[in-house]
This record gives C-alpha cells, structure tokens and sequence, in this order.
C-alpha cells in the first residue's frame, strides 16, 4: 500500500484508518453476503441492518431523545441552508442568525429568500476572528441559526448561545464539529451536518431535527425538499447514500470504542493544546482566533509574512504534512484536526514548525 501522509484537510478529512480497513473489506463482501456494501439494495435485509445499527449508535452516542428524528440526506450542509428556511420560515416570519463566518452568511442569504432575516450579532469587523459574546435577537423571530464551529476562521462557540426568545428554536450548522464533544440535544430544534469533517465521506448530512417541527413544518416545498418526507419514510423515501451511511455508522462504532463523545473531548483538547501551546510561545507563528474562541478542530495561524507562508506550507507539502495552506479569506495556514485525526499528527507538526522556525 501507498505511504498514508498526515492529511490536515478541512473536507473532506481524514478518517480513521480501521474503518477504511473495514471499507475496504466490505466492498467486495458485506460481510458473508458475497455482494459489496454500494451493490446492495437499499431495501434489503443487509443494508437495513446497516441503516438501523448507523441511527442506534447515533442516538446513543449523542443521547438524543425519541422525540428527535434522526435523517442522512444530501445535498450537503449546504442544502440545509435552503431546506430549513424553506420548511419554517414563513414571508412575514423573521428568522435570526448569528453571524460568525462564511458559512453562516450564506445561511442567511438562503433564508433571505423564504422570509425575513435578522443579523442578531456579526464579528465580520474583525474578519470573523472571535465569537460575539451576545446577540441582539429580533422580537419573535422563528428560529436562531448559529454555526458551532467555523471552518474557515477557527473559531467555535464554547457552547450554545444563551438568553434566545421564548418560543424560538435553536438551529445549529455542526458540519466541522458535531460529535467531537459531548451535545446536549434538548436545546435544539434541528442540528445539521455534512458528514465529510468528523462523520464520514461526503455525500451524507446528518440531520437531527425535533418530530413536532417536522409536523408542524411547511407543505409547500417539494416533497423531496420536505423534512416529513424523509422523517416519515426513514430516510429511505428515495434511493439514500447508501455507502455514506455505511462508513459513517463505522465511524460512529470508532467513537464509542474511544470512549463517545466524552472521549472525543477529551482527545480533541489535547491534540489542539499541543498545536496553540506551541503557537502561544513562537515568535514566528502566530493563531489568528481570539484566545477564547479558538477552535479545537481548525487552527488557523500565520508567521504575518505571506511569503514565508507560501514557503512553509511548500516545505510542509513536501515534507509529508498536507493540507495546511489556509483559506483564501485568511491567508496562512490552517491545520483542521477533527475527531479522526492521530494525536502523533499534531506532534508531527509541532515538531516541524520548530524546525522551520529554527532554521529562519
Ligand atoms: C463544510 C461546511 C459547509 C458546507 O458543507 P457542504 O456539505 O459542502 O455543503 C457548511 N457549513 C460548515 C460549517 C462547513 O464546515
């Protein structure tokens, strides 16, 4: 087998190495079946138990109650930026969003389309690089729609925000950190994410959305775009991406092997105080996230030069470390190390940005 490098991409990301072993077993034969995993039916008995093994362990995993659907659609996170504003936001309805980075201003901009919006906080002043400690929410608005963890910037909500009005739900994009850390679901109406940073590969989004909203949700998208569709039918309304749930159900069996989602913590704390402990004591590097922001799935740093940039993350490429060339909006560097992501990585690349810093 090809040499597997220490791959730090922000998505689709590393994924555990057993459940790719057991992937790749499984193409050829779920198990004694003798057909692959992406050549059976849906609706069969061996795919079924798949699907049914993938949404157990997801509840139990995140403790999520009975009264929460639990659905694997497509079309992304991004498609969710539609299809939540497109089941509950009404033309004379207001729907407020925390905006706190790129993905959550095109949330926004979606729902724009479907009712009204209101900015309830905004940290594009300082380029998305701290979360606002408050919110000035509208006066009814139907839902608050924040993003836990942004991608791009390196920022994460500690935990959710607080003081939102009486009567509206909490919409949560988690594409870049659902289930590395413990989540109180009862606080949310509906939580999304594209399972190709901490779940699994692309091609799946993991929606957990309370029963009553689905009921209670609009009839006039169509139906494919409807959350009682997908909740009514099991996900299973249409052909689902059946390979996707396949790994990520692998990848939920890895977490609770490593101690749920207390252990995901536990690990992605260590792994991201190796990274910023290092960055707090260069004099070359530096983390662009406010301290009390930073993200323990993104890190997002630069030496200040973007010369020396480009010529670090050459060097790091060629070196074996890929992935860390920031995005365009941050310039720098931004090691993304979610749940899957080996602890020996971050050690890796802590030694070698000594290295460099040693050698300017
Ligand atoms: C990656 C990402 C998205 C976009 O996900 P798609 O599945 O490509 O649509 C949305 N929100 C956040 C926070 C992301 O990290």
């Amino acid at each position: 087998m090809t040499r597997r490098i220490w791959n730090f991409s922000a998505g689709p990301a590393v994924l555990p190495e057993s459940v790719l072993e057991e992937a790749r077993e499984n193409l050829l034969s779920l198990g004694t079946t003798g057909i692959g995993i992406c050549e059976h039916s849906h609706r069969g008995k061996p795919f079924m138990a798949v699907a049914a093994e993938g949404e157990a362990l997801c509840r139990e995993l995140a403790g999520i109650p009975d009264d929460y659907a639990v659905l694997f659609l497509q079309g992304g996170a991004s498609l969710q930026f539609s299809m939540v504003p497109m089941n509950f936001l009404t033309p004379e309805r207001t729907a407020d969003y925390l905006v706190t980075g790129m993905w959550s201003e095109k949330a926004l901009k979606e729902a724009k389309l479907f009712g009204k919006v209101h900015s309830a906080c905004s940290s594009k002043d300082q380029n998305f690089s701290y979360i606002p400690e408050g919110a000035a929410y509208s006066d009814s608005p139907v839902y608050v729609h924040f993003t836990s963890n942004n991608t791009i910037f390196g920022t994460q909500f500690r935990s959710e925000p607080v003081g939102i009005p009486n009567d509206a739900f909490l919409v949560c994009d988690a594409s870049s950190d659902i289930f590395s850390r413990p989540i109180d679901i009862r606080k949310y109406g509906l939580i999304y994410a594209g399972a190709q940073k901490n779940l699994g590969p692309s091609g799946v989004t993991l929606v957990i959305v309370r029963k009553d909203l689905v009921e209670a949700g609009s009839k006039s998208p169509a139906t494919m775009l409807q959350y009682r569709t997908h909740a009514e039918n099991e996900s299973m309304y249409n052909t689902p991406p059946t390979f996707g749930i396949y790994l990520m159900m692998l990848v939920f069996r890895w977490i609770r092997q490593h101690g749920g989602l207390q252990g995901m913590e536990t690990r992605n704390q260590a792994k991201a105080k190796v990274l910023y402990d290092y960055l707090e004591q260069s004099s070359l590097f530096r983390a662009t996230a406010r301290s009390d922001s930073r993200s323990l799935m993104n890190v997002t740093f630069v030496t200040g030069d973007e010369e020396r940039d480009n010529a670090f993350v050459k060097k790091a490429e060629a070196a074996g470390f890929s992935g860390l060339k920031g995005h365009r909006s941050v310039g720098g560097m931004r090691a993304s190390i979610y749940n899957a992501f080996p602890p020996a990585g971050v050690e890796a690349l802590v030694q070698f940005l000594k290295d460099f810093e040693a050698a300017v």
